[in-house]
């Protein structure tokens, strides 16, 4: 079946739980979503899906929701593909929205491309933008060849759907609305059928934030020398609350896992501050953190090409300086 031509309304946006916790990024989409749906006279309508997470609905509603729809069931508790999808469509069906939203997460980047092929319509993915337009109700903003160059995309056929990518927008509470209503989704047997069985789920230990949603990043490269020096990293991301990330020089030596390379072939990240220690500013990988709001550079090369899109640039040895930023922070009370 062919997407549907204008009947649809309203911003809906899928919000992902952990945990019985809402992802920062869900929140995010549901303050902008409601920015938007404020300019055009619309409603946002936030999904959630998973097992006892009725409770989850008020914080929805306070970041922006108007219409919130919880499909709660045992088979829906772990995050499955198959499930989630054939769900999340039939409520999309039922609801017909304008636009579908989703966070750039590894979640959002399997489900989405999955229900725009099952509704017969485009997606626009890992997007840095979203805003009104009174032609097509929404216009994107996404990066392409590596951060080279901006696209704005757009579309009249309904509904868009499109992954945010995390820590575009702000997470703005608001007063709740009033008539907000909360709307229980009954889950078919079938839909929720199960082809894969989660045993268990083991988190990783680090108490620090995940790197696509963390709004501090220290990143290391080759000028780090060896993997113990990465233990200086994570005392200055200890010390602001950030996370610790890496070149892929870092990365191939097998300084730290692949989980921590950012760039063309490792994760993108958008945080408000990304302080890159002995990264050279490779081309593959500013396609990876391109869109931090402020770089900071600390380098002993005054030529390196990081120096070029950085918004501070220290010219020094990340041995000297890296341990006096922290020591400095740490007395600031940061
Ligand atoms: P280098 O380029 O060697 O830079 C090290 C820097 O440290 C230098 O600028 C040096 O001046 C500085 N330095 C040295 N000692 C000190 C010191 N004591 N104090 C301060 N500064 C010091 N790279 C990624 O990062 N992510 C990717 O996802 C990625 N994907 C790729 C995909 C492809 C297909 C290809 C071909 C390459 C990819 N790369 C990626 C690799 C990329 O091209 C670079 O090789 C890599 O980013 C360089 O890492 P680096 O900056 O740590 O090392």
């Amino acid at each position: 079946m062919k997407g549907v031509l204008i009947l649809s309304k309203g911003i809906m946006v899928f919000v992902e739980q952990s945990q019985g916790n809402i992802r920062k990024t869900s929140l995010e989409l549901l303050s902008q979503a409601s920015v938007i749906a404020g300019q055009a006279g619309e409603a946002v309508t936030a999904v959630i899906l998973g097992q006892n997470i009725e409770n989850l609905a008020d914080e929805a509603i306070q970041y922006g929701a108007d219409k919130v729809i919880v499909a709660d069931a045992p088979q829906l508790e772990k995050y499955t593909i198959g499930p989630y999808t054939r769900v999340l469509k039939s409520i999309i069906r039922q609801e017909e929205p304008q636009a579908v939203l989703l966070g750039n997460t590894a979640t959002g980047r399997e489900l989405a491309p999955r229900l725009a092929q099952r509704l017969g319509v485009g997606q626009a993915s890992d997007c840095t933008g979203l805003e009104y337009a009174a032609d097509t109700f929404l216009r994107f903003k996404r990066p392409v060849y590596a951060g080279k160059a901006l696209v704005y995309v757009s579309s009249k056929v309904r509904p868009v759907v499109a992954t945010i990518r995390p820590n575009t927008f702000q997470a703005v509470a608001r007063v709740p609305q009033q008539q907000a209503v909360v709307v229980k989704y009954p889950v078919e047997s079938e839909a929720a059928e199960l082809s894969v069985i989660i045993r268990e789920v083991v988190l990783a230990g680090s108490k620090r934030p995940e790197l696509t949603e963390a709004n501090i990043i220290i990143a290391g490269g080759r000028g780090l020398k060896g993997p113990e020096h990465f233990a200086m990293l994570g005392e200055f991301a200890d010390t602001v609350g950030g996370a610790v990330a890496a070149s892929r020089v870092a990365v191939d030596a097998g300084w730290v896992e692949h989980e921590y390379q950012v760039g063309q072939t490792g994760k993108t990240v958008s945080p408000t501050l990304y302080i890159a220690c002995g990264i050279s500013g490779a081309i593959q990988h500013l396609a990876g953190m391109g869109s931090a709001r402020c770089v900071v550079a600390i380098n002993n090369d005054p030529e390196a090409n990081i120096f070029k899109i950085a918004d501070y640039g220290i010219v020094g040895d990340v041995f000297e300086v890296v341990p006096m930023l922290t020591q400095q922070l740490r007395k600031t009370a940061y």
